[in-house]
């Protein structure tokens, strides 16, 4: 939702020759967050624009209604605060031969997480809350990654940990030193002033490799 909606394509080859690892849609309907963003509709497009994966975020009420919407994404991404049944909407997900990822909002506690984690193969966790670019930093989720780390340690050492919300260069190290080893590049780390996508792209890769 960062890109360039006049150009989006060319943002999207500008990003894969740069070095982007994934594209992440974040997809928003106006009642589990306060925006509106993507439909499937601009995801499936683009589809055939790249062979870098593709990941859905569902900002969405009732996930479990949307899944067969974002066949063409390889990772779907759906809140835990926003299903009743989160194993059975994991399954089905997984069934579908896709990548299977949670996300939590700001304010859940990792352990909610617990009796998930076999049945998930990532954790998104939401660094701002969900809803509009821009956003100021939760410091709290430094904390968080860490119990989550020590959680998958005994659970499922296999989870990969993202994060998504204000990950620039400094949070983002501060992050991966806790253990996280996916960032979602937004305005604050790569559609920003002081350079372009690509350069910007380029120096939070180096950053965070270097951890
Ligand atoms: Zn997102």
């Amino acid at each position: 939702m960062c890109m360039n909606f006049r150009n989006l394509e060319e943002d999207f080859r500008r990003l894969e020759s740069a070095g982007a690892d994934r594209f992440h849609f974040d997809i928003m309907d106006g009642h589990f967050v306060p925006n509106i963003t993507l439909g499937q509709d601009i995801l499936n497009s683009l589809r055939s624009v790249s062979r870098v994966p593709f990941e859905a975020h569902l900002m969405v009420e009732n996930p479990e209604r949307f899944i067969d919407r974002f066949l063409s994404a390889d990772i779907i991404i759906f809140h835990l605060e926003a299903t009743k049944a989160p194993i059975r909407l994991a399954r089905s997900i997984k069934s579908l031969g896709k990548i299977v990822s949670v996300a939590i909002n700001p304010a859940t506690p990792p352990e909610a997480l617990t009796f998930l984690l076999p049945e998930i193969d990532e954790i998104l966790v939401m660094t701002v809350e969900p809803g509009f670019a821009g956003q100021g930093f939760i410091e709290q989720s430094i904390k968080k990654v860490k119990i989550l780390k020590d959680l998958l340690y005994r659970e499922n050492p296999s989870v990969k940990i993202e994060v998504d919300g204000a990950i620039s260069v400094d949070t983002g190290r501060r992050l991966r030193e806790a253990g996280v080893e996916i960032f979602v590049g937004g305005t604050s780390g790569i559609f920003m002033d002081g350079g372009t996508i690509e350069e910007n792209l380029k120096k939070l890769k180096e950053a965070l490799d270097k951890i």
